[in-house]
C-alpha cells in the first residue's frame, strides 16, 4: 500500500522534488520521471540541450517520456503523441494558471494554489482551441491540423463527462463552457507511459 502511494509520487508531504529539493512550480514545465515518478523542474535539468526548442514544451504537457539522471546515467527526454484529452487538459491548466496569476493566487516564482477555483470556465472557441493553436508544436506532436480539429476538440470535451464538467450540465454541448473535474493541477501527469507510436487521424 505504502509503496503504491510512493510510486504515484504526484505530491509528497515534504513538498521536496527534483535534484534541487524544492517544491513543484505552476508556471514552468515540471517533468515526471518515468522510473522514480519524482518531478523535475525544466530549469534544473543536468543536460541543457535535452530540450531542443522552447516551442516544443509548455507547462502541464504530458506527451513525453522523461528519465532523470538519478535513474539513468543520462537524462532521456522524448515526445510522444498526446491524446486530445492530454492536450486539452494542458490547455485548461495553463489558462487557469494565467487567471490565478492575474488574481494574485500564484506568485512570479510559480508558487501558490494548485487548485483551480470554482468558476474558472473555458470554452472551445475563446479558450481551449486558441491555446492549442498557439502551442500546437508542444502539445499536438505530429498531429495534422485537419479542417475539423476544432470540432474534434469540442466533441472530446462534450463526451468526456468524467474529465470535464459543463457549466450548463443539463444542456451540455460541444460549445459549453467547461472546467476540469479534477481541479488539482498537480494531479496532471503523463498517463500514457506505454510508448505509443505516432499515428495519424483521418
Ligand atoms: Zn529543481
Ligand atoms: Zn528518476
Amino acid at each position: 500500500m505504502k509503496q503504491e502511494k510512493q510510486k504515484k509520487h504526484t505530491q509528497n508531504v515534504q513538498r521536496k522534488y527534483c535534484y534541487c529539493g524544492k517544491d513543484r512550480t505552476l508556471t514552468t514545465l515540471n517533468l515526471q520521471c518515468i522510473q522514480c515518478k519524482n518531478w523535475f523542474h525544466v530549469e534544473c535539468l543536468k543536460n541543457p540541450k535535452l530540450i531542443v526548442s522552447k516551442t516544443s514544451i509548455v507547462p502541464f504537457m504530458t506527451n513525453y517520456r522523461f528519465t532523470c539522471q538519478l535513474c539513468s546515467p543520462k537524462e532521456i527526454f522524448e515526445k510522444v503523441t498526446a491524446s486530445w484529452k492530454d492536450a486539452i487538459n494542458a490547455a485548461f491548466a495553463n489558462l487557469s494558471v494565467e487567471r490565478l496569476r492575474k488574481e494574485g493566487l500564484i506568485n512570479k516564482y510559480g508558487h501558490g494554489t494548485s487548485i483551480i477555483p470554482e468558476g474558472y470556465w473555458f470554452d472551445k472557441k475563446d479558450g481551449i482551441c486558441p491555446f492549442l493553436d498557439k502551442h500546437w508544436e508542444a502539445l499536438c506532436t505530429n498531429r495534422a491540423r485537419t479542417p475539423t480539429w476544432w470540432a474534434t476538440v469540442g466533441s472530446c470535451m462534450y463526451t468526456s463527462k468524467d474529465n470535464y464538467i459543463a457549466k450548463d450540465e443539463h444542456a451540455r454541448s460541444a460549445a459549453s463552457e467547461f472546467i476540469l473535474s479534477d481541479r488539482d493541477l498537480f494531479n496532471l501527469r503523463p498517463t500514457g507511459q506505454k510508448f505509443k507510436e505516432f499515428y495519424f487521424e483521418n
